[in-house]
């Protein structure tokens, strides 16, 4: 579950068809992704109501009822599955057990079975809400956060004098935003990846904070419509992470969707960053 839109498709099928029902069982194949033992982790958790889900980068957290939250975090190459059960009957544990050998975690709602599968690490935290807050106390707000405004993404960033890249990367500022969205912001934004963060001017905040939520809403918005059908029984939500439109991450030496001009590759800390030569300047064009 590796980026912002895909988590935030699958928080959107959970609230669809998990929330509001009731734990009925859990299965994890490493005990080492809980902070408790699997028995001590059911004891508490089955039964409980799951009132909602809520997105916090890569991270989804399921609120219960009790006032405790799970979190589940899965590395990258890793997706969710959830299937139906529309019969009356509850879902046979043993029998999705079975069918669910592969998964790395399998959660049985009573309408459904959530599965991870692919995970080569991941985490499933059982917290209270001051834990939680421990949890992501290092961590900056999500990009799509309501409470983010232009000013206070600029703020954000004050005092931390870094290349653009890096610094729209860094999860202690803003959380969950990977490479490929990265250059695709900065372009969007008109902005160099190079350029050093206490060059950029109020426009130019502004500009980069909408363009982060351009990208990331136009990727939610496609990987939704390229969701499979969720009538059939086994409702696969895996996408292919498609970027957008007009991405440039990893496009090198082709013309950019915008003028024309080739992308060009540069290395950030050692690592690729692309970007129009044309479309972002070295030095950020000031309207005077
Ligand atoms: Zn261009």
């Amino acid at each position: 579950m590796p980026e912002i839109p895909e988590i935030e498709g699958y928080r959107k099928k959970l609230e669809q068809h998990v929330v509001g029902q009731r734990i009925r069982d859990l299965d994890v194949q490493r005990e080492s992704w809980l902070n408790t033992t699997l028995d001590a982790m059911k004891d508490g958790v089955i039964g409980r109501q799951i009132l909602y889900v809520e997105r916090r980068g890569t991270d989804l957290i399921f609120h219960l009822d009790d006032g405790r939250r799970l979190l589940l975090r899965a590395s990258q190459g890793s997706h969710m599955h959830m299937e139906q059960c529309y019969d009356e009957a509850q879902p046979d544990p043993g029998t999705a057990a079975e069918g669910n050998r592969k998964a790395q975690l399998s959660l049985t709602a009573d309408n459904a079975i959530v599965t991870i599968h692919g995970a080569r690490t991941g985490q499933f935290l059982w917290l209270t809400a001051k834990e939680l807050d421990e949890q992501q106390k290092d961590h900056g707000p999500d990009p799509l956060s309501r409470q983010l405004t232009p000013e206070r993404y600029k703020k954000l960033f004050a005092k931390r004098r870094s290349t653009l890249k890096t610094a729209i990367m860094n999860p202690n500022i803003i959380v969950g935003i990977d490479s490929r969205f990265a250059d695709d912001i900065a372009f969007a934004a008109g902005l160099r990846p190079s350029i050093r963060t206490d060059q950029l001017q109020d426009e130019d905040w502004n500009r980069l904070y909408h363009a982060m939520v351009n990208v990331l809403q136009a990727a939610i918005e496609q990987g939704e419509n390229g969701t499979v059908n969720i009538h059939g029984v086994a409702d696969d939500m895996q996408n292919d992470g498609e970027a957008p439109d007009k991405s440039i991450h990893g496009k090198a030496g082709e013309p950019c969707p915008c003028c024309g001009t080739l992308i060009q590759e540069m290395l950030i800390q050692r690592r690729p960053a692309y970007y129009c030569p044309q479309c972002q300047p070295e030095i950020p064009a000031h309207e005077q």
